[in-house]
């Protein structure tokens, strides 16, 4: 009989191991990056041309490597980080499986030049595909430097599956700020094609976090800090106004290390359940330091999952800390708005068949005719048919399937008294809770609105005074409502101008301005660009007059620099951010009854009432025994 069973020679087991540790560059940066950090670096330079394809470089000031070791490095197994298999399970550096280097020298030309501080030369060896090309003493930096040239070029149909650039380097960056997030003290330079990306000094975690993702974050950062037998947590969650339909901020490390843990994920989450819209989802860096014995290592380098032994615990230790955070920074209001037993206000009566929100408005109101505000303002007449009126802002924000907020009712004489039931959206989908005193007068008595410094509604509901900033509460208002219109498409209603606006931007703005045209254009805006930099406008929303059309896109425009610029990805809430703040009803503006008592309806029948789009409170209700406490 034939033996046929054969020993595969190192080279070609080292390609099979590459194969799982280094699947695409991102890959090789990350084994590069942590080799540095294990070597006690305090700054750490990571070089990269094409996205990774042909040159990755990692240059540290870190401890450096004796001859011997320069060598030894690049040998499967080849590790002095783990002696035995047990060390495995109480490891704190970053590799432990000694095979990084192995399996990036398969598939790569790899340049290493090493020295320690003790020694005068250091040492360079050249190695390609597994063949050591050349070992020689060279002068060189204390520290290490490790060039990967053209990875897998012994493995072209490896190379072919390479994704484009443009993606390759993303993945190089998310890579970069996942290691870059759990060490501010290390400072990090990254270059892309001679280009300087990140510029990271040493520093604090919310400046690491800052200068890694943007200046967006500053103020926007609510620290966390826990400490508890089970688990320490540390670190920010961000305001809920940064939320994002995307989950690519939530940043979770375990001992140092990045994982993803779509559990623990949820405990942070829903520390935010009330303050953010559904389907949004916060933004966040925590660390968590848990003993090591505790958690199933998962020993292979590329994954990033981890199973606990307490997984409950921490789920709501996590939980309790964010909410804690928020709560902190006064984000979370006193009032809640689902359903709860705690909540302030009276539920409704058993049986008791809530009427839609009732408000009139007159189907004859033209915005560019004589001002209904002209009218004598009196926080006591809202019964007088006169109020059938709305805001301009009210026009502007119109949306077709609102129609049950503001639809057009008989002339009655307590046509402007909201009965309004917020159907505050809640886990049974069932529940409703009468807002207004609905006490046997209510029929024909009118809530009194009454408006404070220009600026603060103010009118009595069943628990308490409930109190109004406008500016913010007509923010969220717009912004929930554009939102609404852009997930709709098209569904805007716009007005024709009589003459064609012609607006003129630098040619990048203009450039960036026609990124922006779907969207504004679902937003009731037609545009048309003429020539490089100007664009022609035929059409706007309703109630924007044409001298305020240029600086609102110059506005709208300048918050989607900033928003790119951090990193702040999502361009329709960014948009709608921008123009509801724009469209607001602003502080000192004031009001009749009657465009108050629209703003509180259609603020309490927002997704998340209580929170402006840029995460200031809207509301509060100030409760008797709150009036009590304050008039002792
Ligand atoms: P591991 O990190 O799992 O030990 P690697 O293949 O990544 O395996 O590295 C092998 C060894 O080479 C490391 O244990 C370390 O001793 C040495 N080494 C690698 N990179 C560096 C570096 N940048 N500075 C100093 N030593 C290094
Ligand atoms: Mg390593």
């Amino acid at each position: 009989m034939l033996d046929i069973i054969n020993l595969l020679p190192d080279s070609v087991a080292n390609q099979i191991a590459a194969g799982e540790v280094v699947d695409r560059p991102a890959s090789a940066v990350k084994e590069l990056l942590e080799n540095a950090i294990d070597a006690k670096a305090t700054t750490i330079r990571l070089i990269v041309k094409d996205a990774g394809r042909t040159l990755i470089q990692v240059v540290d000031n870190g401890v450096g490597m004796s001859d011997n070791d320069a060598r030894m490095c690049f040998e499967r197994h080849a590790t002095s980080k783990i002696h035995q298999a047990n060390d495995l399970y109480s490891i704190h550096t970053m590799g432990f499986r000694g095979e990084a280097l192995a399996s990036i020298a398969a598939v790569a030309q790899v340049e290493l030049r090493t020295r320690m501080s003790d020694s005068e030369l250091g040492c360079r060896v050249i190695i390609e595909g597994s063949d050591v090309k050349s070992q020689e003493p060279c002068s060189c930096d204390c520290g290490t430097s490790i060039a990967v040239k053209n990875l897998f070029f012994n493995l072209p149909a490896r190379r072919t599956f390479l994704k484009k650039d443009s993606i390759e380097l993303s993945h190089i960056e998310e890579t970069f700020r996942r290691i870059t997030l759990v060490y501010p003290q290390v400072a990090f330079v990254f270059h892309h094609n001679e280009k300087l990306l990140y510029n990271l000094p040493a520093g604090t975690i919310a400046q690491r976090i800052v200068n890694l993702m943007g200046a967006q974050y500053r103020g926007l950062l609510c620290p966390v800090e826990q400490e508890s037998e089970v688990v320490n947590v540390s670190g920010f969650v961000c305001k809920p106004e940064f939320a994002r339909r995307s989950k690519n901020e939530q940043y979770l490390f375990v001992n140092g290390r990045y994982i993803k843990h779509p559990y623990l994920s949820a405990a942070v989450e829903r520390a935010y359940s009330e303050l953010i819209p559904e389907r949004m989802h916060p933004a966040f860096f925590l660390h968590l330091s848990v003993d090591p014995q505790r958690i199933d290592v998962n020993i292979h380098p590329t994954k990033t999952e981890v199973r606990f032994a307490d997984e409950s615990t921490i789920f709501a230790i996590l939980r309790a800390a964010t909410k804690r955070a928020l709560g902190q920074f006064s984000i979370t209001t006193e009032l809640e708005f689902n359903p709860s037993p705690d909540l302030d206000f009276t539920p409704a009566p058993q049986g008791y068949v809530p009427k839609p929100p009732t408000v009139h408005y007159n189907p004859n109101y033209n915005p560019f005719q004589s001002q209904p505000h002209s009218q004598p303002s009196s926080s006591t007449t809202a019964r007088t048919s006169t109020d059938n009126y709305r805001s301009p802002w009210e026009n502007f924000f119109d949306m077709p399937n609102s129609a049950d907020s503001t639809s057009p009712q008989n002339d009655s004489e307590e046509a402007t008294y909201v009965e309004s039931s917020v159907n505050t959206p809640s886990q049974d989908g069932q529940q409703s809770i009468d807002t207004w005193a609905t006490s046997e007068a209510a029929d024909d008595q009118p809530a009194a609105f009454t408006q404070v410094n220009n600026q603060y509604i103010v009118t009595a509901i069943q628990s308490g005074l409930l109190v109004v900033d406008q500016q913010r509460a007509t923010e969220r208002i717009g912004y929930e409502r554009l939102m609404h219109q852009l997930s709709q498409k098209g569904a805007a209603t716009a007005q024709q101008l009589l003459f064609p606006e012609n607006c003129s931007f630098s040619p990048a703005d203009a450039e960036l301005l026609g990124q922006l045209q779907p969207q504004l254009e679902s937003m009731g805006f037609c545009l048309s660009p003429m020539g490089k930099s100007t664009f022609v406008i035929t059409a706007t929303p309703p109630n924007i007059t044409p001298s305020e059309l240029h600086p609102l896109l110059e506005n709208i425009l300048s918050d989607y620099k900033n928003s790119m610029m951090t990193k702040f990805s999502n361009r329709d809430q960014m948009l709608c951010q921008s123009m509801a703040r724009q469209m607001s009803t602003k502080t000192g503006k004031v009001l009749q009854a009657a465009e108050m008592q629209t703003i509180v309806a259609n603020l309490l029948s927002c997704q998340v009432p209580g929170i402006s789009p840029s995460g200031h409170k809207t509301m509060i209700v100030l409760t008797p025994a709150n009036l009590k406490e304050m008039l002792r």
